[in-house]
Formats: C-alpha cells, structure tokens, sequence
C-alpha cells in the first residue's frame, strides 16, 4: 500500500507495542512531538476497535512521562487528531499527536486547539 506509515523506516521507530508505534514528527512543530500509529491501517480514530483506543492511553501516558522525564521545559502538553481531509488530515493513516509545549513558547497559547480554526 502506498501509505508512509505502513512503510515507515525501521530506525524511525522510537517505540511499540502490539497494536502501535511510536515515531518523533519529521516536521516537528515543537521539540519531541510525537506521533502514536497504529500497526493496522486504519484511516482515522473512529475506526479503531475499543481496544487499540485504549491501548493508546497508556502509551500516550508513558511518553507523556518519559519527555518530561528527558526536558524539565515541558510544562504542558496538546494531544491532537486531524480526522478526515476538512479536519486537515493529510496521511490518512490514524496518528495521533502529542506535542510539548513550554512556559512561554508561544506569546499567548490561551485556547490551545481550539485555534485550529484561527
Ligand atoms: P496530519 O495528517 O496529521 O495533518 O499530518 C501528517 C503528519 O505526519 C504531519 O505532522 C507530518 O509532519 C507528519 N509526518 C511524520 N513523518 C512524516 C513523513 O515522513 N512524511 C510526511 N509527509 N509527513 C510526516
Ligand atoms: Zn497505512
């Protein structure tokens, strides 16, 4: 299949478990933004089965701890989902993001992903 993350590079896997690997965003939007993907293409969340969405929890818990683990600058986090072409999906493979975010990165990160839409 003609899909970049059904043929993602081996060495760009940071981890995985049975249903999902993790990689670091080839175009970063904040230092250590992370994409969580399931081994299995499916296109987006909502065709995941109960079990693959929870098993992304703890994964997203445990890379949640080991970036702030790794840079005392994270101070929050977004966690986003791009799901379908309106919604800005460009690979249309279900991946989630988790992207750091620090103390004054930005001049007023008020509203978070409700800026999506500006
Ligand atoms: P989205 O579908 O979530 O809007 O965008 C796809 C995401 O995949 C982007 O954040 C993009 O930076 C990321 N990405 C990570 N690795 C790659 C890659 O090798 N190629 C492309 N096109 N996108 C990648
Ligand atoms: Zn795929």
């Amino acid at each position: 299949m003609n899909c970049i993350f059904c043929n993602i590079e081996e060495p760009r896997i940071i981890d995985q478990d049975a249903l999902f690997f993790v990689i670091r965003d080839g175009f970063p939007v904040t230092e250590g933004h992370s994409l969580f993907i399931p081994h299995r293409h499916a296109p987006t969340w909502f065709d995941l089965t109960t079990e693959e969405q929870t098993a992304l929890s703890a994964l997203l818990n445990k890379h949640k701890k080991l970036l702030q683990d790794a840079d005392s600058t994270i101070t929050g986090f977004n966690i986003g989902m791009n799901c379908g072409e309106d919604a800005g999906q460009t690979v249309m493979h279900c991946h989630v993001h988790l992207i750091p975010r620090r103390k004054g990165d930005m001049e007023d990160p008020k509203g978070g992903v409700r800026g999506v839409i500006p």
